[in-house]
């Protein structure tokens, strides 16, 4: 699909509106420039959301929420249903726009899509359950049960490098669960924000519905700031960087308000002497070269046994030789630029210290020039032979530089793996059970993901996606993570006509 066609498709013009409160709001003067990665060429500009536009989106969506919460949910799935029929429709344009706006190849950005649809019809499910536990009660002729209410509104910021799919892990359950969800987008990629709201909200309107999904588009001040400080959100999901978490922790914590963190990773795999090596060398190349290295799932550091140490060495340093860098849009690259030159900057600085520290650049390191456009944000992948306690290790570039670090032993190795301060995604290649079972041990590893023969990055929707240290703790998506957008309320009921107290205290 050609650009124009694309972002015709999606309704995006070269000056879009930026803050929606149940309907567009006026620019109010200050524009987001959206560039693309790949030449930094102007594709559109988005208007800035001042604070009045935040205050009339906050109140639009409270008032959302004192409707939808008495939707009954499996009606507010129906509405969910359609909105992943919508993303159907749109899914090859809107696939194009994230490949475009962030420089991921188009094969990802539409696999971003896939993702979203997948939640829809994962929340479509959910919104027959979201079961709540009968309990004994102590008490004759009485009856205990909990029961899941709606939160109120959630406050989603995204990071950069998910611009659409990390809204719909949120909104999509949150919207089943009865909440309604005020989004604040990271500013590089604005437009794919202001193009999900306008694949959604006809939805919401061919139904009746409240106007439960909103926007404000801007930069953390005054918009995102405001998010964080308001009491009238009870739980802000925040997904970026670990400095954004720090601080999301700060305010909301400091005004007794939830949040659910989803933060950076340092991410790896083992690979052990009994590893399948093709297999291997698959999970590594995807994990370390795909999205540039700009997932929080990115490999970063790949432990090998010394027994097969020099042979992956060399088949992964001809892979590397071979990776196609280019237009993120031509369905042959494999690997797209960085989002922009402070991405650039920030990993030649990392490959200065990778050198001061004594790593050793195996190929890469720079920036990559041939065939692509000089405006272009473009980088080599790079690998590195390094030691595991060197500081920059443990540091989480956003960047695809891969540290190669050689181990002999696995219970040594389990310690290298989770001395990082992240714990996000981590696997192990290996045909031995016992090292895979002892990976996957108490003592194993400390990560929120733990595979066996797959590598770090491209999780499945079902399970409950998140991880520790700090990574922040937090789950989204499938398995249980819709009940951190509902509140638990443990009911009691007395049947009996008498009185008793719990505990048979005996009172006046
Ligand atoms: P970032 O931290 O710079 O920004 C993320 C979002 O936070 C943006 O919307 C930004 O505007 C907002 N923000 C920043 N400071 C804020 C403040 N004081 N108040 C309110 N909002 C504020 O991150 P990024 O560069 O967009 O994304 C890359 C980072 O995100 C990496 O560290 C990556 O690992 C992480 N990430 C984590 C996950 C995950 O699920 N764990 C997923 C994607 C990205």
């Amino acid at each position: 699909m050609l650009q124009e066609e694309f972002l015709n498709v999606l309704g995006i013009s070269r000056e879009n509106p930026g803050a929606f409160a149940g309907e567009w709001r006026q620019p109010s003067g200050n524009w987001i420039d959206s560039c693309s990665p790949h030449d930094g060429e102007l594709i559109g500009r988005v208007a800035a959301s001042s604070i009045e536009d935040y205050e009339v989106a906050i109140e639009v969506s409270r008032a959302a929420f004192g409707e939808w919460r008495n939707w009954p949910a499996p009606r507010r799935g129906e509405v969910v249903r359609q909105i992943g029929d919508a993303l159907r429709e749109k899914r090859e344009a809107l696939g194009a726009l994230v490949a475009l706006e962030t420089g991921k190849i188009v094969a990802e950005g539409v696999g971003e899509v896939q993702e979203m649809i997948d939640i829809a019809d994962f929340s479509v499910g959910l919104s027959r359950q979201l079961y709540g536990l009968t309990i004994q009660s102590e008490r004759p002729g009485h009856r205990m049960f909990e029961q899941w209410q709606p939160l109120g509104v959630v406050g989603c910021i995204s990071a950069f490098n998910f611009p659409v799919a990390v809204w719909s892990w949120n909104a999509l359950v949150a919207a089943v669960c009865g909440d309604s969800v005020l989004w604040k987008p990271a500013s590089p990629t604005p437009l794919c924000a202001v193009a999900v709201q306008k694949i959604v909200q006809p939805v919401i309107e061919a139904n009746g519905a409240p106007p439960i999904f909103n926007l404000v588009v801007g930069h953390p001040d005054p918009v995102g700031e405001a998010l964080l400080a308001d009491r009238r959100i009870p739980l802000v999901s925040a997904t970026g960087s670990c400095r954004l978490g720090r601080r999301v922790a700060e305010v909301v914590g400091k005004r007794l308000g939830r949040s659910l963190l989803e933060l950076g990773g340092n991410n790896a795999i083992i690979v052990t002497e009994s590893a399948d090596l093709d297999l291997a060398l698959r999970g590594v190349l995807f994990g370390a070269v795909g999205t540039a290295g700009q997932r929080c799932t990115s490999t970063r550091r790949l432990f090998l046994h010394e027994g097969i140490a020099d042979e992956m060495e060399k088949r992964l340093v001809e892979a590397y030789r071979q990776v196609a860098i280019g237009d993120p849009l031509d369905p042959s690259t494999l690997m797209g630029p960085l989002i922009n030159e402070g991405a650039v900057d920030e990993m030649l600085a990392a490959v200065e210290k990778i050198k001061e520290q004594g790593g050793e650049i195996l190929i890469g390191g720079g920036r990559h020039r041939e065939g692509v456009p000089a405006g272009g944000h473009y980088v080599e992948p790079t690998l590195v032979r390094a030691r595991h306690d060197m500081p920059i290790v443990h540091d989480e570039t956003f960047a695809p530089i891969l540290y190669l670090i050689r181990y002999r032993d696995l219970d040594e190795v389990i310690e290298w793996h989770n001395e990082v301060p992240q714990g996000l995604s981590s696997a192990i290649f290996t045909t031995d059970v016992r090292e895979s079972e002892q990976f996957l041990s108490p003592a194993g590893s400390d990560c929120g993901i733990a595979n066996v023969n797959i590598g770090t990055s491209g999780a499945e929707i079902g399970g409950a996606f998140g991880g520790e240290k700090d990574t922040g703790g937090g789950r989204e998506s499938g398995s249980d993570s819709w009940k951190a957008y509902m509140r638990r309320q443990t009911c009691t009921v007395n049947g009996s006509g008498e009185l008793p107290l719990a505990q048979g205290i005996r009172f006046g």
